[in-house]
């Protein structure tokens, strides 16, 4: 590699972050970029290690050491044609993953792994500022038409593979702006949305066009979309979120997690909020899930000046936490510490709700919990709790975030009406590799087909169902697959 002594001479080193006590003040992001010497380093510490498990650690098949050469040797084109071959995004990878291809790193075995995903933004915010990132779609167009339900990450990625093998491709999209969870699920201080803006641009002027408002099985008869193209991928997310059906869960004050982030995410990008408002200000704050979109829950509660915060799991308290240098977190992986719990929370492991407690007027004033037990399997893994006699507390609260993930996607309206065949887990049937539903040229990416999942998983999910589209359309496809790197 560039240096084949960096991994000796420099240590891992993140860029600098914003204090708390200011980024707390604003929901902005607030990772700094490192300097050109940093950066330098940082790419020089990826060794010649052989068999770079990097590539198949990232599910999109990051040519990894290639581009950290690249970025050594400041190449930056040529770093960002690397990166671009196998992700249509970096811009948000290199954000919010939790870089499984760090913890694929040969390098982490006996010293931190490579920065990769910081390296990886820089990339492709040079090649932005570079003018390098420019539309892909050849002059001469295939004839075929793709219709893509959904504009999460899959959809997108579908979309901009499809329009770069010719297709005419439109996007139908239920909410009024394109980004999925990216936009209405993850808040700002995570992904600034003129990051998601930026890319709409770039794939407009590729042809690709959006159909916003539009629900496809509710607006939009499903049948005359399958009908009117020559293919139809289905990116529609995983959104049915679980719920916790225990006494008093009518009483006011008890919201699903995605109902508080949505809202929080429209006001930061000045979009009128047309329910009624759900804030945390001022409130003693309960988020029950310790997944991302828990700790989002987090972040934004102390954002909005909440006056406590507690966020308890069921799960055991994993037995090494996961530190900036250690990025992918221990089993069980839903666990996680993020830059949210730096900024405050007490968490709890290992506690179960009985109840929602109300006052005279039906609004929320505490929760009842008690404390569990858990057996372990063979492999030490956990199987089934059991409560903690005795252990029963009641604690005061005025909000609750029900963050424990998402069941299926739904099933009224787009799936219900085209009949399409469900798997085991409810999702939407079509095996992985093949992304073909049991409706005729009806493809499934993402959530929808993959349950709740990462947005690399959703991003290579749908480059992948495009290459089958586009073999299924033109006999062949000259679009890349992760196959051929791994
Ligand atoms: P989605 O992003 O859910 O997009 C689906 C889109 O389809 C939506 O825009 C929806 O409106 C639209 N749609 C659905 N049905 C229809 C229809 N019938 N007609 C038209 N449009 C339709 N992953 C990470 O890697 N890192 C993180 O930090 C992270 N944080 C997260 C935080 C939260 C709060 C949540 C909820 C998830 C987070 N995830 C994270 C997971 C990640 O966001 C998802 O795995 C990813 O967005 C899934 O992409 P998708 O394209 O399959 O679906």
């Amino acid at each position: 590699m560039g240096k084949p002594t960096g991994f000796q001479e420099f240590n891992r080193e993140l860029p600098a972050k914003t204090p708390v006590t200011e980024r707390v003040k604003n929901y902005n992001e607030f990772v700094h970029a490192y300097s050109d010497e940093k950066l330098n380093q940082q790419s020089a510490r990826c060794m010649n290690c052989g068999i770079p498990f990097c590539h198949s650690g990232c599910p999109l098949g990051n040519i990894i050491p290639e581009f950290n050469d690249a970025v050594y040797r400041k190449k930056w084109e040529e770093a960002y044609n690397i990166l671009s071959s196998t992700n249509n995004f970096p811009e948000f990878t290199g954000r919010i993953c939790p870089a499984p291809c760090e913890s694929a790193c040969v390098l982490g075995i006996n010293k931190p792994a490579v920065a990769i995903e910081e390296i990886e933004k820089h990339i492709i915010e040079i090649a932005y500022s570079k003018n390098l990132v420019k539309p892909t779609a050849p002059l001469v167009k295939t004839g075929k038409s793709v219709a893509v339900v959904g504009s999460g990450p899959a959809g997108l990625a579908a979309a901009a593979q499809l329009s770069k093998a010719g297709h005419a491709v439109t996007v139908y999209e239920r909410d009024d702006r394109a980004g999925g969870l990216l936009r209405y699920g993850i808040p700002d201080f995570k992904l600034e949305k003129w990051v998601i803006d930026r890319r709409l641009e770039v794939m407009e002027k590729d042809g690709v066009e959006f159909k916003y408002n539009t629900e496809v099985g509710k607006d939009i008869s499903a049948d005359e979309i399958v009908r009117n193209n020559d293919a139809v991928i289905i990116a529609g997310g995983s959104t049915i979120p679980r719920n916790l059906n225990i006494p008093g869960r009518e009483l006011k004050g008890i919201y699903f997690a995605m109902d508080f982030l949505k809202q929080q995410n429209k006001r930061v990008s000045n979009i009128e909020v047309t329910a009624e408002d759900i804030l945390a200000t001022g409130k003693d704050v309960i988020v029950i899930g310790g997944g991302d979109t828990g700790s989002d829950c987090v972040g934004t509660s102390n954002r909005q000046g909440a006056r406590s915060i507690k966020q308890f799991e069921v799960m055991m308290q994993p037995p090494v936490q996961r530190t900036e240098h250690m990025p992918w977190p221990t089993y069980p992986m839903v666990l996680k510490t993020t830059s949210s719990h730096e900024e405050g929370a007490d968490r709890y492991w290992g506690i179960n709700t009985e109840e929602f407690l109300g006052d005279e007027d039906g609004n929320l004033r505490a929760i009842r919990v008690n404390e569990v037990s858990w057996e372990l399997d063979v492999m030490g893994r956990p199987i089934k709790f059991n409560k903690v006699e005795g252990s029963e507390r009641e604690i005061p609260c005025q909000r609750i975030f029900l963050a424990m993930g998402f069941l299926n996607p739904q099933y009224e309206g787009m799936i219900e009406s085209l009949g399409i065949e469900l798997d085991p887990r409810k999702n939407v049937k079509a095996t992985e590799g093949a992304y073909r539903t049991s409706v005729s040229k009806v493809f499934a990416a993402g959530d929808m087909r993959r349950g709740q999942s990462l947005v690399v998983w959703a991003i290579s999910e749908g480059r992948e169902a495009a290459r089958k589209v586009d073999e299924f359309l033109m006999g062949h496809s000259l679009l890349e697959s992760k196959d051929a790197v791994n």
